[in-house]
């Protein structure tokens, strides 16, 4: 669900988390409900207000948790989620260079590929997730596996 795209995107501070891809990601957890963004009440914004409202529905402001689901049916393998998690290539510097981590895997590392199919290891160090006071809207496992096995929710 790309919230982002239908908020102003001018960064204009006025609301809570102060961005609007912030922003994007608190909606998405229920942490804010639509009208916390002022400049979505303005007339020119009436139709991405009333698109975000259709997207969320009556699940809007209920708190949820982030789950990243692998479909192992359709996963080949292939490792790229394995290289691409900027988590993974913090703390598994070999991965950036395409090779596999180490094995036992770090604790922080998010994904490995095993018997040819991708496991999801320790999703508390997700950058979705917050530490250290930040958490970010990323989606780059999600954006870049080829078999679209990954898929980011909030339950
Ligand atoms: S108030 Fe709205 S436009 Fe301004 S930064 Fe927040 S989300 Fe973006
Ligand atoms: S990128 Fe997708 S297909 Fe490749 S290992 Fe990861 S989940 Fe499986
Ligand atoms: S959302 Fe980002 S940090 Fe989280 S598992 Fe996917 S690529 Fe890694």
């Amino acid at each position: 669900m790309d919230l982002y795209k239908f908020l102003p995107k001018t960064n204009c501070k006025k609301c809570n988390p102060k961005t609007c891809m912030a922003f994007a990601l608190a909606l998405l957890q229920g942490k804010v409900k639509i009208e916390d963004c002022p400049p979505l009440l303005e007339p020119k914004y009436k139709k991405q207000f009333d698109t975000l409202k259709e997207m969320i529905g009556s699940e809007e402001g209920q708190e949820k948790e982030l789950q990243i689901n692998v479909d192992t049916d359709l996963c080949d393998g292939c490792g790229i989620c394995v290289t691409v998690c900027p988590v993974n290539a913090r703390y598994c510097p070999p991965t950036l260079s395409g090779k596999v981590p180490a094995y036992p895997p770090d604790k922080h590392q998010l994904f490995q590929v095993k018997k040819g199919k991708c496991e999801l290891l320790n999703l508390e160090h997700c950058r979705r997730i917050e530490t250290e006071g930040r958490e970010r809207e990323c989606r780059v496992c999600e954006t870049y596996c080829p078999r679209e096995a990954i898929k980011i929710e909030y339950v």
